[in-house]
């Protein structure tokens, strides 16, 4: 049987600051059409522009997925896309009044909240899928990246994780159905190394930071200095390393949190291909870069 296309019920919002302009901005997603898709509008610009949740509209990987059009930018969209595509959800104008999605949490556990409070609704169109009729594969020896896809009757994911410190070790993470996502992927947040962090930090690229929506991991010693250098950039009176190398006694959701957090961003970024997909992926060490090089070779392949 084919599964229906789906929308919200009525509109809502979520509210927040950017990871890395740091600006408050108000996220609304509104019900669509059936054949609309997924799309962003820039409600703050007079033109107020669209732009489409579309692999031909990434500029940029950087730290994120950011779409552009015509100077227009809308920037670390992974995480919405991630829970539209978890919920199922095909048809969405997402109004936003800043150039950055709000990070939340670092995860996309509000944004589904937030949808589901909206209400699925089930709409008069059978779902368009992307199936995978060959194997795909992206892969970077010298970096030690893979990515594929392979034919399945449905969608599922795994993802290992290795970026050889102590501290994270190997990891890996499976969805085997997208009912899973809610519960086992939506609330894994994202992470950090803490130089990565002090690099961010040292270039002002980071400044919605706060301790709360990243997990910080400590992969090297550090001193009390440091430590209150840190405590003072996050506005914290301390901050503290627990003996797992998490900085400021976060609790982790899941002992693998990092490898869920990057299962996600496979999901977000590949919802850039526009339709829900009917394949099997297995990713090795993937980011957004990949993700995004490799949506654009299974479009390339299967001219979709
Ligand atoms: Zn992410």
């Amino acid at each position: 049987m084919t599964e229906p296309q789906k929308t919200i019920h009525q509109s809502i919002s979520v509210e927040g600051n950017g990871l890395h302009t740091g600006q408050t901005g108000t996220l609304i997603f509104h019900p669509a059409p059936v054949n609309h898709g997924i799309k962003f509008r820039r409600t703050d610009l007079a033109s107020k522009p669209i732009i489409d949740a579309n692999i031909d509209f990434v500029v940029s990987t950087a730290r994120g997925t950011t779409l552009g059009k015509n100077e227009v930018s809308i920037s670390t969209i992974e995480h919405v896309l991630a829970a539209l595509t978890g919920l199922g959800i095909d048809n969405v104008l997402i109004d936003l009044d800043v150039e950055e999605i709000p990070i939340m949490d670092g995860s996309s556990q509000h944004f589904v909240q937030a949808l589901l409070k909206a209400g699925i609704k089930v709409q008069d169109a059978p779902k368009n899928y992307l199936v995978i009729t060959e194997t795909i594969i992206h892969e970077i020896p010298s970096k030690m990246i893979k990515i594929m896809i392979e034919p399945a009757d449905s969608f599922s994911v795994t993802v290992e994780i290795d970026y050889e410190t102590q501290v994270l070790g190997k990891q890996t993470a499976q969805l085997n159905h997208l009912a899973e996502f809610e519960k086992e992927i939506a609330p894994c947040r994202t992470f950090v190394f803490l130089h990565e962090l002090e690099f961010l930090l040292q270039n002002n690229l980071i400044k919605g930071g706060d301790l709360s929506n990243a997990i910080v991991f400590i992969n090297r010693q550090v001193n009390q200095q440091e430590l209150d250098r840190l405590a003072k950039v996050f506005n914290k009176p301390t901050v503290k390393v627990k003996e797992n190398g998490i900085l400021n006694n976060l609790q982790l959701h899941f002992e693998n949190e990092p490898a869920r957090h990057k299962l996600l961003d496979v999901i977000g970024d590949l919802t850039l291909l526009g339709k829900p997909i009917k394949g099997k992926i297995t990713a090795f060490r993937p980011g957004h870069q990949t993700n995004t090089e490799f949506a654009r070779i299974i479009k390339h392949t299967l001219k979709v």
